[in-house]
């Protein structure tokens, strides 16, 4: 079984820039309030299920429903059937020969010779593609000399030919320098745009091509000239053709264009929220990764396109600007406008770009030769503290760390209301959801612990991504990969007490959870559709990618993996790279026997990681290694991938100690070892810090549980913790029997540390929930006397009081959250009397913050509570206290407010859009809730995706939230047909793929395991 994705909870967690979906609060938009008595009856109604499915791109095409099914399945095949028979449309379709022959029959007057010429447009069309079978449609367009091909143009929205047959944009035409001139009206909600493009010809053309998506454009000029767009939609694309080959050289775009803000998340768009007075407040801000500068903007919407931009912005005096460079002048427009321009940027990608207009309020303060700034809306003016210092001294390290200055005078962090992503590091304007930024009074050291993490997540962006770019969203992990670890060990040197190596462990078990199934992909990836770069932005991506350089940096010494760091920033900065760019600058400077590159590229080319066996006869150990693949199939799968594996090791002699750890580089399928003594036992992955799974033999194991039963400091608790994750993994897999898993779980009584505690409580509640959702109910009540007696001693210990450490807070939170909804040990009692108080007090007396979930959610049980927290939820300004009020609405057993919950997220009134994965997640966890989730995603397939992109983290996490703990037949039917039936439009998702494994691992592990559980349990 594998339902690991959404299964996390109820830990803290992961701070990636998507990970608000799991768990993490945001701000509700008071702008769409709603009636004060909210569940009506006839309000929570399912939204009838409409054919219809808007692909991302082509929502605003105004097709028909076929031809926009057709279009989207031609650009998902790419460019090879572009031969669409002209007796659909004749005149219009998007796909003709350059020169069509103008025949447009009547059919009902002229079957037969329609019929006639439909043949022969088929044969014909099959004779070309039968004679180009090699023919691919590169960079630069069908390469293939065969001229009939060559002039298959896709039709522009004029019905010209649109001069260009790829995604990806034709090379030889480069931007240098962007004017960027814009007047948003934040009342009518749209906006005027003036771009000129300052361009370098390095190859001659007579074409043009750029993106540009859902803009009114008024007039372009070139040279001064006026000449003629050329538009083709489904790309987001626009060109021009000239009359004769442009020579090398530079010259000058000049678009004058209208477009709505938009009312998605991306793009230039807008915000709104109503203050604490109930004034309606709106705002502009722009969220641009990946592929949305082309909605503000006409550009070079690729991240190889660096360029320096200049911005002004019209605004009404009352708003204020701010953009990636400092402000240069503003200008009295004499109209009552003003603008504002700020100063050249440096050279940068589209994506990296930003603006926002808005009343905000900020503070700022100079660390080294930058001004850091935190804006935020004034009602929450007296939240913005704590993220200044604490980016002021993450940048302060980062300048020493990377040793190049961070290159702006300026840095801007904003706290953005109604914001999808949780954070996005524009470079200069970093900009946040509000409680990813925001730390008031009643905020925890968790809620500090997750703002903390973003801001250094973001801020190592400006050097990873920002400075240094990935060429394409297929190494969109040196970006990720290299922030999300950065973001671990800033904090461990700069913040020690908030203990981010615990959760930087919890996040490597989630990436081997998600990186052991068949539908994972290489850390690098081809990518080209939309979807596809969308789908880049995963756990493989930021987790994995973190946890192989943690890997490298403790096989290199620390100053070995430091200095190619640095040298391969200052060799590449403001330019593009690959990953070997990275291992070339790391082979440089390393003084290991072996070659970084070539070790890194095993982990980055191939998918999942490998699973070690280890036999020991003496002295003499056998090391195995093989792919470790979660096969859903039941036909074994032929796997030759091997990988250049630092095992490291410790022995019963030494084995707590980071001097104790011994190393041997695996890179053949199988070699010996040597031992220099006798050993009682080995621990291989020494404190987890590599990206594989161990298996002993059975001696070796029985040693390993015996050491523990004895005294459980043998091991660092990073090792005990992997033991556990290892174990679980293992006999997922079928490798070892389940009832290792008790032998091992048999020392667990004693455990008191937060990794290995929270990891049992993880795998044992994912097996729980399994059993739940199948109603096994004999087994169920089982298994919850099974966990309660592995956790009572450590539960029983628990106060509900604050913690001084992250760590121990963690652990209190979780196991007192874990007590209540199993009803143990009076823990609803204690909550209700903690909620009790809390109501009678009238704000005077605070729940400690990072209980308030478990109160909240025992509250919300009673329709009284229920009501109490919706207020809650409606009228708090503090974002942690929102987040966990609408995450205990979710957690009710009440399906009226289940679907009441669902509806008011989806449609963003009350409680905005971008919490709705959030909400679902929180929903599926609970027995009631989880069919009516997976019903309501069903039947409002077409409306999530209108919102959220195909392929999006928000897509993603709504597939695994509601589909992650299904193990029946039925379930996987249902599954399957729900998947096939949205066709070309999500059913090609890699997630999907994920799907479909997971419930066919759970019922396999189910089928295989129900006998042991109901012997051993
Ligand atoms: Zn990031």
């Amino acid at each position: 079984m594998e339902p690991f994705v959404n299964e996390r909870a109820p830990l803290p967690r992961n701070m990636i820039e998507n990970s608000m979906f799991e768990e993490e609060p945001d701000v509700v938009d008071l702008a769409k309030e709603s009636p004060s008595n909210p569940i009506d009856s006839d309000d929570a109604i399912y939204e009838p299920r409409n054919s219809r499915l808007l692909v991302r791109g082509l929502g605003e095409n105004d097709l028909d429903e076929d031809e926009e099914d057709y279009e989207s399945s031609a650009r998902l095949l790419g460019m090879s059937f572009m031969n669409r028979s002209s007796n659909q449309r004749c005149t219009s379709s998007p796909y003709t020969r350059q020169q069509p022959s103008g025949l447009c029959l009547m059919p009902f007057a002229k079957t037969l010779v329609v019929g006639v010429l439909i043949l022969v447009l088929v044969a014909s069309m099959a004779m070309v593609i039968f004679f180009l079978p090699g023919c691919t449609f590169t960079r630069n367009g069908c390469k293939k000399n065969n001229s009939t091909m060559d002039n298959i143009y896709p039709n522009s929205t004029s019905g010209d030919p649109f001069p260009w047959t790829d995604l990806r944009l034709p090379g030889g035409v480069q931007p240098v320098h962007y004017d960027i001139s814009l007047h948003p009206n934040l009342t009518t909600m749209n906006f005027r745009g003036n771009v000129s493009i300052r361009v370098q010809v390095t190859e001659e053309t007579n074409k043009m091509v750029l993106h540009s998506s859902n803009m009114n454009i008024v007039k372009a000029t070139f040279q001064g000239e006026e000449v003629k767009i050329l538009e083709y939609k489904p790309w987001q694309q626009i060109a021009i053709k000239f009359p004769e080959d442009l020579q090398k050289g530079v010259y000058v775009l000049n678009i004058i264009y209208t477009a709505n803000l938009s009312t998605s998340y991306d793009g230039f768009y807008n915000s709104s929220y109503v203050d604490t007075t109930g004034a309606k407040r709106v705002l502009a801000t722009t969220q641009f990764e990946p592929l949305a500068a082309r909605k503000a903007f006409p550009c070079f919407d690729e991240p190889a396109f660096k360029s320096t931009f200049i911005i002004k912005m019209i605004r009404e005096p009352k708003y204020i600007s701010l953009s990636n460079m400092p402000k240069a002048k503003t200008a009295d427009l004499k109209n009552g406008l003003l603008e504002d321009e700020f100063e050249k940027s440096v050279v940068m990608s589209t994506y990296l770009v930003a603006f926002v207009v808005a009343e905000f309020e900020s503070v700022s303060k100079n660390f080294s030769k930058t001004t850091v700034s935190v804006y935020a809306v004034p009602d929450k003016n007296d939240q913005i503290h704590y993220a200044l210092d604490t980016a002021g001294k993450l940048l302060e390290f980062y300048n020493t760390f990377f040793a190049i200055d961070y290159p702006l005078s300026k840095l801007d962090l904003v706290a953005i209301p109604d914001f999808l992503a949780g954070a996005m590091e524009n470079w200069g304007l970093i900009t946040f959801r509000e409680n990813m930024l925001l730390v008031g009074n009643n905020s925890s050291p968790i809620d500090k612990q997750l703002v903390t993490s973003v801001i250094a997540h973001e801020l190592a962006h400006q050097w990873f991504g920002n400075l240094v770019t990935m060429k394409w969203w297929n190494d969109l992990w040196l970006n990720e990969g290299f922030a999300t670890y950065m973001q671990y060990t800033s904090i461990e040197t700069i913040f020690p007490k908030l203990d981010m190596d615990t959760e930087f462990l919890r996040i490597r078990f989630k990436a081997m959870a998600k990186d052991a199934l068949n539908s994972s992909h290489p850390v690098s990836s081809i990518v080209k559709t939309p979807e596809q770069v969308e789908e880049m932005f995963d756990s493989v991506s930021y987790e994995k990618g973190a946890s192989i350089l943690l890997m490298l940096n403790s096989t290199l010494t620390e100053e070995e993996f430091r200095k190619g760091v640095i040298e391969y920033l200052q060799a590449h900065q403001f330019q593009n790279t690959k990953s070997e760019d990275l291992w070339n600058s790391l082979t440089n400077v390393s003084k290991q026997p072996f070659s970084v590159a070539h070790m890194m590229n095993t982990w980055t080319v191939q998918k999942g990681f490998p699973l070690v066996t280890v036999t020991r006869n003496g002295t003499q150990v056998t090391l195995t290694q093989e792919h470790f693949l979660l096969n859903a199939e039941i036909a074994p799968t032929h796997d030759s991938s091997l990988w250049h594996i630092p095992l490291t090791y410790v022995n019963d002699s030494c084995s707590a100690l980071s001097s104790c750890k011994q190393v041997f580089h695996l890179q053949d399928k199988t070699a010996t070892m040597k031992l220099p003594d006798q050993v009682k036992w080995l621990k291989f992955n020494y404190r987890s810090d590599g990206f594989y799974i161990v298996n002993y033999d059975d001696k070796g194991w029985e040693a390993l549980i015996e050491a523990l039963r004895n005294d459980i400091n043998v091991l660092t608790h990073k090792d005990r913790a992997s033991l556990i994750n290892n174990v679980f993994a293992l006999s997922r897999l079928g490798k070892v029997p389940f009832r290792l898993v008790f032998n091992l779980m048999e020392y667990i009584k004693n455990e008191t540390e937060t990794a290995p505690l929270t990891e049992a409580l993880i795998q044992l509640n994912q097996i729980f929930r399994l059993l739940d959702k199948r109603s096994e109910l004999h087994l169920v009540s089982r298994m919850r006397s099974y966990i309660l007696e592995c956790f009572r001693t450590v539960m029983e210990k628990q106060s509900w009081q604050p913690e001084s450490s992250v760590s121990k807070m963690t652990l209190k939170s979780t196991l007192l959250e874990m007590a209540c909804s199993h009803d143990f040990t009076n823990c609803t009692q204690e909550a209700k009397r903690l909620y009790d108080e809390w109501a009678a007090s009238n704000g005077t007396y605070q729940i400690p913050s990072d209980l308030m979930r478990t109160v909240f959610k025992v509250a919300a049980q009673t329709e009284e509570g229920w009501g109490m927290m919706l207020h809650t939820y409606k009228h708090s300004i503090s974002d942690p206290e929102k987040h966990k009020a609408l995450e205990a609405l979710a957690s009710t057993q009440d399906v009226r407010k289940i679907l009441w919950i669902l509806q008011k997220s989806l449609d963003g009134s009350m409680i905005p859009t971008p919490e709705f994965p959030f909400v679902v997640n929180a929903i599926c966890k609970n027995f009631a809730g989880y069919l009516y989730a997976w019903d309501f995603i069903k039947e409002n397939w077409d409306k999530i995706t209108q919102k959220f992109p195909l392929g999006s983290f928000a897509i993603q996490s709504l597939i695994m939230s509601t589909t992650s703990q299904f193990s029946t037949t039925t379930h996987l039917m249902e599954a399957q047909n729900f998947f096939s039936s949205l066709g070309d439009k999500g059913s090609q998702l890699r997630i999907v793929q994920e799907a479909i494994e997971t419930i066919k691992l759970n019922k396999r592990w189910i089928e295989t395991n129900l006998e042991t559980l109901q012997e051993w349990l």
